[in-house]
């Protein structure tokens, strides 16, 4: 699925929208959040984009009316000017069928942005209230991950796909950091010592930047498609363990990882 990083790949794409007038607007009435429909046409029609911004797994399209929320769900894209962001989504198709167009804006100059998924989960907001996420999963700072684990009894891969705690981290991304930070996904938050913390944070400061460059959250040392061709630990060469942690399939290594 779409995790902070491919929103950030799409947050890219969409940033040719700035400064363009929108002419008209289609909305999938099965991905838009209650009153939107209501109001997106009075509202954005004639409106001219002004920034591209993203907070976790959110797209954020300022206009001169309200904010333009896009939310990915499990297999949405972002086709800007009918060229896709990403060709193909770790798990989704890569068809781009145009009956699974769930949103649509047509510019004036004739240009369009689309949110295509097949599956339907993509959510078109209005002005979204992003007050409850946590801070961004390229942006979180070293002091509000210490605080985000403190007290907490949960285990850490948990907290971390909490959107209330780090806004954007996603099943792979979490592997990947708890991976490359020696920490065992099952353990209690609080429990980690200062220095697990600070290399929790080095690491998602590190790693997550790389993975964002080699094309998203599926490209990390221990995500499928790496593991398919190394079933083993890159590190060490034990046997990956993979057993459902906070409710998702995980992947560690019971070697190195504590
Ligand atoms: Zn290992």
């Amino acid at each position: 699925m779409p995790e902070g990083l491919e929103v950030e790949i799409y947050r890219r794409a969409a940033e040719p929208l700035i400064g363009r007038e929108i002419a008209r607007i289609e909305v999938d009435e099965r991905v838009a959040a209650p009153g939107v429909l209501d109001r997106i046409d009075d509202e954005l029609r004639g409106g001219t984009v002004l920034s591209a911004r993203r907070l976790g797994k959110q797209l954020l399209l300022d206009t001169d009316g309200p904010t333009l929320g896009v939310h990915f769900g499990m297999t949405g894209r972002i086709v800007v000017d009918d060229v896709a962001a990403i060709d193909q989504l770790e798990y989704g198709s890569g068809r781009d069928e145009p009956r699974w167009d769930r949103f649509r804006i047509t510019l004036a100059d004739g240009g369009s942005m689309r949110v295509n998924d097949p599956r339907r989960w993509s959510r078109v907001t209005l002005d979204p209230d992003i007050s409850g996420l946590g801070p961004d999963l390229l942006e979180v700072t070293y002091d509000q991950l210490r605080i985000a684990v403190s007290g907490r009894s949960r285990p850490i891969k948990a907290l971390l796909l909490d959107q209330h705690v780090v806004a954007g981290l996603g099943n792979l991304c979490v592997d990947e950091v708890l991976w490359h930070a020696r920490i065992a996904p099952a353990h209690p938050a609080g429990e980690l010592t200062g220095g697990e913390v600070a290399a929790l944070h080095r690491c998602m400061r590190q790693h997550l930047p790389v993975m964002l460059d080699r094309g998203g959250s599926h490209r990390g040392e221990v995500s499928p498609a790496f593991r398919a061709a190394l079933p083993s630990c890159p590190q060490d060469g034990a046997a990956l363990v993979r057993e459902t942690v906070g409710g998702r399939t995980t992947v560690w290594c019971p070697v190195h990882q504590v």
